[in-house]
């Protein structure tokens, strides 16, 4: 399981979750970003086709541990499933 919530604020009504770092629980990232392209071998030709990959990820500030968009939003999902059961 990656990611977890906590610092849970309540204020006029509204809960919000933060979304804390797994190793360290800090809780302020940083975008970073990977480069890379992915070839593919085409019959009768020497030519190479390749895609252009971008992928975006969440760096911790505090220990440098990484978070993709998906497991991010997973963990918010969670907890606001979970903070609807506690109601
Ligand atoms: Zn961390």
């Amino acid at each position: 399981m990656a990611g977890a919530t906590g610092t849970r604020g309540a204020q006029d009504q509204q809960l919000s979750e933060t979304f804390l770092c797994n190793e360290c629980r800090g809780k302020y990232f940083i975008k970073v970003y990977t480069f890379s392209i992915r070839f593919k071998e085409v019959d009768f030709s020497d030519d190479l086709i390749y895609d252009k990959l971008e992928d975006e990820r969440y760096m911790c500030g505090a220990c440098r541990a990484t978070y993709s968009q998906t497991e991010v939003e997973e963990t918010l999902r969670r907890a606001k499933r979970r903070i609807r059961a506690e109601k």
